[in-house]
């Protein structure tokens, strides 16, 4: 099969009513032409995958296309964006029908999970790599950075920590439960940790929701710790964390014992939830508008004035360095 026989039968096949996405032009010329609604802004980021620095060879099609739209539609999500497009970038060794197929019917899937419409993308040879550029909107003006954290505003993350950490060592361990041999977790505890880690949901609607309250945000892509570190530098402020506030699910809880459950909920990556800051005088309208939301928002800290990251530890606030954090 041919590049444009490819792309036509495995990617064009993926846009759905152009007209409703604001879709002028999408597959098939040389550029997509895409319409901007009025009062909004543009907000885009692309990230790649390559395989052996960022996935095992052999790692399936569909788990790649759910794993690389979600770690990009996180990013939208951080920002308190709506998904819009996307374009994709695929270097392959080789035109394996079959692997195309099966990443391509993972793509569709997951493109109407996050609403989101593949409106064009490059096709090449070479080692396997994969890259996705999301676009989206919000309000002009209304974005949500990472700069605008303030001393005495509360430090909150969306879901729960550490789960596609746990998914991973379940995954690497082959469902041994030697960690934890007190408490061996269910085939259903087992499977939600694994789905935690193979398909991210990033949090599109949260990240919609808390936008108006919010003072900055970040996904968490590589651990809370490391990623809060930037909310930190680029609003020029510091932070104290209660590790025994962090979220964790039942299942990360009967995976692993308590002190590596924190651990992984401090440092472990690609849970995809949101941290972000709030003002404390808007805590309360926050709450309102998230009573019927289905994704829970925990407090776990505050952000002061002392540049850095404090965790709360056997009855002290003990300093600790976000980014060569190993030592808990
Ligand atoms: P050009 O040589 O002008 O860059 P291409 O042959 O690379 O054109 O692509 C032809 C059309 O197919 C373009 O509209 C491009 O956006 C689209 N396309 C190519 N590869 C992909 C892909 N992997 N996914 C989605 N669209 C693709
Ligand atoms: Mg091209």
């Amino acid at each position: 099969m041919d590049e444009f026989a490819l792309i036509r039968q495995y990617f064009q096949s993926l846009q759905r009513d152009s007209s409703m996405c604001g879709v002028s032009v999408g597959i098939g010329d040389d550029c997509a032409v895409l319409n901007v609604p009025p009062d909004q802004q543009l907000v885009v980021s692309i990230d790649t995958l390559v395989e052996g620095t960022h996935f095992l060879p052999d790692t399936p099609a569909e788990q790649l296309a759910w794993r690389l739209l979600g770690a990009s539609v996180s990013d939208l999500a951080a920002m308190g964006a709506t998904p819009a497009w996307l374009t994709l970038a695929l270097t392959l060794p080789h035109a394996d029908e079959s692997w195309v197929s099966s990443f391509s019917a993972a793509l569709s899937d997951a493109t109407q999970e996050y609403k989101i419409q593949l409106v064009g993308g490059d096709t090449t040879r070479g080692p396997l790599t994969l890259t996705a550029q999301v676009h989206g909107f919000v309000q002009t003006g209304c974005a949500l950075l990472r700069s605008g954290a303030k001393s005495g505003d509360l430090v909150c993350v969306t879901g729960t920590l550490g789960d596609s950490r746990a998914g991973l060592e379940s995954l690497l361990s082959n469902g041994s439960t030697e960690k934890n041999p007190h408490n061996s977790p269910s085939a259903e505890n087992m499977e939600y940790l694994r789905q935690r880690f193979y398909r991210p949901l990033p949090r599109i609607s949260t990240g919609k929701l808390i936008a108006p309250f919010a003072s900055s945000c970040i996904d968490i892509s590589d651990g809370l710790l490391g990623d809060l570190a930037h909310i930190l530098e680029h609003s020029r402020v510091g932070a104290q964390i209660n590790p025994a506030a962090l979220p964790l699910s039942d299942a990360l809880q009967a995976f692993t014992d308590a002190g590596t459950a924190q651990k992984w909920a401090l440092t472990g990556g690609e849970d995809f939830e949101l941290c972000f800051t709030v003002p404390a005088e808007q805590w309360g309208n926050l709450q309102t508008q998230l009573q019927y939301h289905k994704v829970p928002v925990t407090a776990i800290g505050a952000i002061c004035d002392k540049p850095g990251l404090q965790l709360f530890q056997a009855g002290e606030w003990c300093s600790v360095e976000a980014n060569g954090y190993k030592h808990f």
